[in-house]
């Protein structure tokens, strides 16, 4: 794929750059190097200094950063400023938190025979971090605030079709006041990522995309011996039982499927609806999805706009034309919007089989899946089964009903009445396909760090 950015609304394409050359890449990753030696020594007060200038500037350009990834990947400029304000949130929850989060462990001296005896965080190194278009900036800055905190250097491959958001990222932190070199971009294609990784100045990776691009970097990383985090797809389960608020259900339904024009990991993919309350949240869904505003992502009145790339334009409709050859139903969309960029609107499928694409990969735009269930056990045999298990959603206000999701969704979240939705304070992975490792919270923060055991006599 080339490094470009070609604007999805009109399929123009708009800027073109060129792949580093290994010349290139080495003098970076020597910077990388350089760079730890310096930012591990330095002490919370001063990355917490620093990560709060660096949200401070996401604050102030919003409005220049939101434009620049709506024209990049497509998604409303509403949501791609408020993408910008949550990753300030980010930089300041662990500014705020890092300490914290990363104190000495002390254990019961006596117990190991010693004066002092405790367990302490400290970085790896160089962590290579390769990330995903559809957040362009919270995806990176998920792997990147923690990082930093913790005293590790970024190295970002960004993916192919957001150059322009990911060369932002190295000059935030640049601006921020980090030490040169703490955070750096390499424009590199995706063969190019093997290298970087074998490379001894680099200590870990990682990923947050496909299943393919996390099986590819793992192999690569276990060769290597070196630790990876997946963040990988999903086609996370949407249950809705019979004492749920309908109305309700379907609304966040709605947006859970179409937030970010359909291209969320977390989205709600499968909606697993009770046979007692089908017809009413199917009626109400088909509705609300039939509403929504399809349109230029810059106005502020478009709910949902192109998908990113023409490729995955043309991956959701043969999957959407593979299920209704199989005898799936439309309610609703079903076919490309004819006009130049990518577009595809709103759509619900019922009647799905299990032969069908839909049934067993994830969909990544604004397609629904629609399934009847009669049982509690119906429902969670058709949610877990699937070879993902990123988030997934229940609803119901029944409290016995409530624990037995929590207990029974084989996923890395559950939400009861409510959307998956990614918080600082909670941890954030997957399990199955969808990956492992966690970001977020003090897990997150944690993955990329030497907890050493230190014994003092
Ligand atoms: P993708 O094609 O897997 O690309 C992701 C990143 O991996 C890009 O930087 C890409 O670079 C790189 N890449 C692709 N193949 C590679 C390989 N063989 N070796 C090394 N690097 C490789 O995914 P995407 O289309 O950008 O993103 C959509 C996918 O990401 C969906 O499956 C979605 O569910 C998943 N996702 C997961 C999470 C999560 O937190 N679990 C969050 C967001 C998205 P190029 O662009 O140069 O190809």
């Amino acid at each position: 794929m080339a490094i470009a950015t070609t604007n999805p609304a009109t399929g123009e394409v708009l800027k073109t750059f060129d792949a580093l050359t290994d010349a290139e890449i080495d003098t970076k990753l020597q910077a990388a190097a350089d760079a730890f030696r310096t930012l591990r020594r330095t002490s919370f007060a001063e990355r917490a200094g620093w990560m709060r200038a660096a949200a401070d500037i996401l604050d102030a350009e919003q409005d220049v950063i939101g434009a620049m990834m709506t024209t990049e990947m497509g998604k409303t400029l509403a949501s791609a400023r408020a993408e910008s304000a949550k990753c300030a949130k980010a930089c300041r929850f662990y500014a705020d938190s890092a300490e914290r989060f990363l104190a000495d462990e002390p254990v019961e001296a006596a117990a190991v025979n010693a004066d002092n005896a405790y367990g302490t965080y400290q970085p790896l190194g160089p962590v290579l971090a390769i990330m995903p278009w559809n957040f362009p900036l919270w995806q990176a800055m998920r792997f990147a605030a923690p990082a930093l905190m913790a005293g590790n250097v970024g190295l970002l491959k960004h993916a192919s079709n957001v150059p322009q958001t990911a060369l932002f990222m190295q000059d935030l932190f640049d601006r921020a006041g980090f030490p040169s070199g703490s955070f750096q971009t390499l424009l590199i294609g995706s063969a190019q990522v093997e290298k970087v990784l074998a490379d001894e100045r680099v200590a870990a990776a990682t990923l947050t995309g496909s299943e393919g691009a996390g099986r590819a970097v793992a192999e690569a990383a276990g060769r290597n011996l070196k630790k990876t985090v997946l963040e990988l797809g999903g086609s996370d389960p949407f249950v809705v039982m019979p004492s749920a608020d309908i109305e309700k259900a379907a609304k966040v339904a709605t947006t859970a499927r179409c937030q970010n024009n359909g291209q969320s990991c977390i989205a709600a993919k499968r909606f697993i609806v009770h046979a007692d309350v089908y017809d009413a949240f199917a009626t109400a869904f088909v509705q609300n999805m039939s509403e929504l505003v399809i349109g230029d992502p810059m106005d502020e009145n478009t709910d949902v706009g192109p998908l990113a790339t023409e490729q995955g334009r043309d991956d959701v409709a043969a999957q959407v034309r593979d299920a209704v050859d199989k005898g799936g139903k439309v309610l609703c969309g079903g076919e490309p919007i004819d006009k130049p960029g990518w577009w595809y609107p709103p759509t619900v499928v019922a009647e799905l089989s299990t032969d069908m694409e839909m049934y067993a990969e994830e969909v990544f735009g604004p397609v629904a899946g629609l399934y009847r269930v009669n049982s509690y056990d119906e429902a969670i045999e058709i949610a877990n089964g699937t070879k993902f298990g990123l988030g997934s959603n229940a609803w119901t206000t029944d409290p016995d009903e409530q624990q037995a999701f929590a207990r029974d969704l084989e996923a890395g979240a559950v939400f009861i009445n409510g959307m998956t939705t990614s918080f600082n304070e909670l941890p954030f992975g997957g399990i199955k396909n969808s990956g492992y490792g966690r970001e977020l919270s003090e897990h997150g923060i944690r993955e990329f760090c030497n907890l050493k055991a230190v014994w003092i006599g």
